[in-house]
């Protein structure tokens, strides 16, 4: 098998725009300071933090000074260390660019992440402890209250194996953008339409993104995942187990760990040439002007128009709510004008919702996931 990319280098944060942005540093591993808490299940159980240690693999290490959380990463051999932050900024990790803290967030490197994700569900769920799969965080709004629980950020395990049926093997992690770059570099063409797209693929199999009239799930061959039970299982494409932003995975309860897509080769240039001009579009149609999560509303064929026209035709371009607002040039995208709260984003396309219904009787849907504490 031809690697065509061993991944290594870490990829930017989520941002709006999925390309030339300038990574941004993460926060700092340790935690902002203090003592060490024990995570939501154990102080309701009043046990330490500590008896997590032989449970699931963070542990409490002590440096010589005051105690720090670190991490077990030595007992998968890990060649690189295990990104772990407590009380993790989830702003920070979403294209919104809003949101509360994380309790924790954990991000295994690429050479343990199957083994080490798999004790870590294992053990959350032995615990009770909710976790919540972070990809590029292109479609979510997390709460100003934050995320109880595990975040488990799927970034670092990234990268693209040729095999030799031809087709490509691409690990969850991977920037749907740097994906297609990676293909086009090599004349493997069939993804392009998701060039500019923001997230992973992870993400983007979950969401079954769509775009430009295609699917993800167009050039799905099958999809290596993290079952109910912890183990690895593969999962061949059914057509019936995709359809319009729908996919399996939003039924069950599992960790999308690798998945193959058919590919053709052409013409590098030519391929090159197709990304441009995707991305070009997305630029032009004012996608990363202001962080969003794209498109805020499913489309619904029964509506006779895009959720966005139906938007428009109600005068809603520009409406907001604190810092969310409706965009000026587009119906269907909800931005984030410098100072958006969670709550601003939610308000807002409640209320875009409650007109639409009150004035064409129509429910729209929203494609966007509100992730984490709301509170009702
Ligand atoms: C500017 C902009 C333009 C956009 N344009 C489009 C568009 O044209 N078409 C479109 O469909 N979407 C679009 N989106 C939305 C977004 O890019 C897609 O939905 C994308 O596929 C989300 O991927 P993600 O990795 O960011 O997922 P996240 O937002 O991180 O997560 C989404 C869901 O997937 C789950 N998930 C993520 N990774 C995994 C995994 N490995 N295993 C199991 N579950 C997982 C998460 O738990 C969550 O439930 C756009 C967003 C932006 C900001």
């Amino acid at each position: 098998m031809e690697k065509i990319n061993t991944g290594g280098e870490p990829r930017p944060l989520a941002s709006a725009a999925p390309s030339g942005g300038e990574p941004r540093p993460l926060a700092s591993a340790a935690p902002s300071g203090g003592e060490p808490r024990p995570l939501a299940s154990a102080a309701g159980s009043g046990r330490k933090s500590r008896s997590f240690s032989g449970k699931w693999p963070v542990v409490v290490a002590d440096s010589g000074g005051d105690p720090w959380y670190s991490t077990s990463e030595a007992d998968f051999g890990a060649e690189s260390p295990l990104f772990t932050s407590y009380d993790e900024p989830m702003s920070e990790h979403s294209t919104f660019k809003v949101g509360g803290t994380a309790d924790v967030l954990v991000r295994p490197p690429r050479d343990i992440f199957p083994a080490y994700a798999a004790r870590l569900l294992k053990a959350a769920r032995e615990e009770e402890i909710p976790v919540f799969i972070l990809g590029g965080g292109a479609n979510i709004v997390v709460s100003d209250r934050g995320i109880r629980g595990i975040v488990l950020d799927t970034r670092d395990y990234n990268g693209v194996t040729k095999q030799q049926d031809g087709s490509v093997s691409v690990l969850s992690g991977t920037s749907v953008d740097d994906l297609t770059g990676k293909l086009a570099a090599r004349g493997l063409a069939g993804l392009e339409f998701l060039a500019g797209m923001p997230g992973s693929v992870g993400g983007a199999l979950w969401m079954n993104a769509r775009c430009y009239e295609k699917s993800v799930s167009d050039a799905l061959i099958e999809t290596e995942i993290l079952n109910e039970n912890f183990e690895k299982q593969i999962i061949p494409f059914r057509a019936e187990d995709f359809s319009y932003k729908k996919s399996l995975f939003q039924n069950r309860d599992v960790l999308i760990l690798s998945a193959s897509f058919a590919v053709q080769g052409r013409e590098p240039e030519y391929i090159r040439k197709e990304i441009a001009s995707y991305r070009q579009d997305r630029r032009d149609k004012g996608h990363y002007r202001f962080p969003s999560a794209g498109s805020a509303f499913k489309n619904n064929r029964n509506f006779g128009a895009p959720s966005g026209k139906i938007i428009d035709e109600l005068g809603l371009r520009g409406f907001g709510m604190g810092g969310a607002q409706v965009a000026p040039w587009h119906g269907n995208i909800i931005i984030n004008t410098g100072n958006a709260t969670a709550g601003d984003i939610k308000g807002l396309m409640n209320e875009v919702a409650r007109r639409v219904k009150g004035e064409r009787g129509l429910e729209l849907e929203s494609e966007i996931l509100f992730v984490g504490e709301w509170g009702d």
